[in-house]
């Protein structure tokens, strides 16, 4: 058989068995205009469809809240919405494919689908999956990344894989007054979590200790470190009157249209494999925030929008904040350090960051601390670079002037 005659059989067959059975349609996404300071609307293709009308290809399902649809494409604000977390999460797999091939998840290569969960207001559970909390322990304005299931499950609850989730967005009052700016935080869901006993040592009155503390317990009960997304609030621990400056009317973030939260989770699940997301720390936080600035073009992140992202503290890769050992606590994961160490050393590597960081990840686990162990694997990931000495030279000048 001739070779173009056997090719449009191999052809003929895939379109008739539906193996290729991929298409694009015409969508919604959303991009940061030049100044950084508004979200715009851009049409954009959607590829890789299974079938046209929904959200869905073999790597990416979007679904709203507990649903297990896809949602469908048309004009409404959650399709749009949608459309745009399909859009950035497709250009971040893409993105890690093209620059780190052997190191990413099977969500990433599109061998396992990854469920993408809008406005799910839930608690997570490693046993159920999922239960439903009380309007007042809801949590807004926020996205992260789930481990998929662990252990045996019931009848009822079949095992899950790794998904994402976005938090419902929700304005929340702050009207300067320190009560009210930690009301706004435990309704962000934010004391509840791993935050609770670090805010009572801050000294923070008018939080009912016991049930701070029982939240937080109940939280880490719930099997979930969680790596929540970049919007999280160091703030906090820097004391009371830079939190009023910051809120000073509403906080509010629609999580679903930013990219570089899109992207910041997309990084959490495609290193999943080597660095746990089931843990919250320091270095996670910090990889996560490096990659999505890689995604976004840009070492500022979460500049503020008046529309769509209002009262989020901006991550800066390019601040100089000296290193101080708290910064390897958890309740420190969400802090700009980390980011700022590893966009340095990104640009200190030029030419040799992606292999350099490609040889440097699998040397590191969640728990990785910064001030040791990330020198450490960084080093061993230079020395079989060709220009090695000089590299090492130029990440020791790095670690120096951060303060390790
Ligand atoms: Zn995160």
């Amino acid at each position: 058989m001739k070779i173009g005659t056997r090719l449009a059989l191999i052809v003929s067959l895939v379109l008739e068995t539906g193996v290729l059975r991929a298409e694009d349609r015409p969508g919604e996404a959303y991009f940061w205009n030049h100044p950084h300071t508004q979200l715009e609307p851009q049409k954009v293709t959607l590829t890789g469809l299974l079938e046209g009308s929904r959200l869905e290809s073999p790597a990416l399902r979007v679904v709203y809240a507990r649903q297990n649809t896809a949602i469908e494409i048309d004009s409404s604000w959650n399709s749009r919405r949608s459309q745009n977390v399909y859009y950035h999460l497709s250009f971040a797999w893409d993105w890690m494919k093209r620059h780190y091939p052997d190191l990413i998840s099977p969500e990433t290569h599109g061998d396992r689908q990854l469920i993408v969960r809008l406005d799910i207001s839930d608690e997570f559970s490693d046993g159920s999956h999922w239960f439903a909390v009380e309007e007042k322990n809801r949590k807004y304005n926020t996205a992260l990344s789930i481990p998929g299931s662990t252990s045996a499950k019931t009848d009822e609850t079949e095992a899950w894989a790794r998904e994402i989730w976005f938090r419902p967005a929700r304005h929340l009052p702050s009207q300067g007054g320190l009560a009210r700016s930690v009301d706004a935080y435990r309704q962000a869901g934010i004391i509840q979590s791993i935050y609770g006993s670090l805010v009572l040592s801050a000294g923070v009155e008018g939080v009912r200790r016991s049930q701070v503390l029982g939240n937080a317990r109940g939280f880490l009960s719930s099997g979930i470190d969680c790596a929540t997304s970049v919007l999280a609030l160091e703030l906090f621990f820097r004391g009371t009157k830079a939190v009023d400056r910051s809120f000073p009317s509403h906080r509010f973030r629609e999580v679903s249209l930013i990219p570089e939260v899109i992207y910041h989770e997309a990084a959490h699940i495609a290193l999943a494999e080597q660095i746990n997301i089931a843990h919250d720390s320091p270095l996670a936080e910090g990889l996560a925030n490096y990659f999505a600035a890689k995604m976004l073009g840009s070492p500022q992140l979460m500049k503020r929008d008046k529309e769509w992202n209002r009262g989020s503290p901006i991550r800066n890769g390019e601040s100089n904040t000296r290193y101080d050992p708290s910064f390897e606590t958890r309740a420190k994961a969400q802090g700009n350090f980390a980011f700022q160490l590893l966009w340095s050393m990104g640009e200190a590597l030029g030419p040799s960051e992606n292999a350099v960081f490609a040889r440097a990840i699998p040397l590191l686990t969640s728990q990785s601390e910064l001030g040791r162990d990330v020198p450490r694997a960084f080093f061993e990931a230079v020395s079989s670079e060709p220009n090695a000495e000089t590299l090492r030279l130029k990440l020791q000048k790095v670690f120096a002037e951060a303060g390790l």
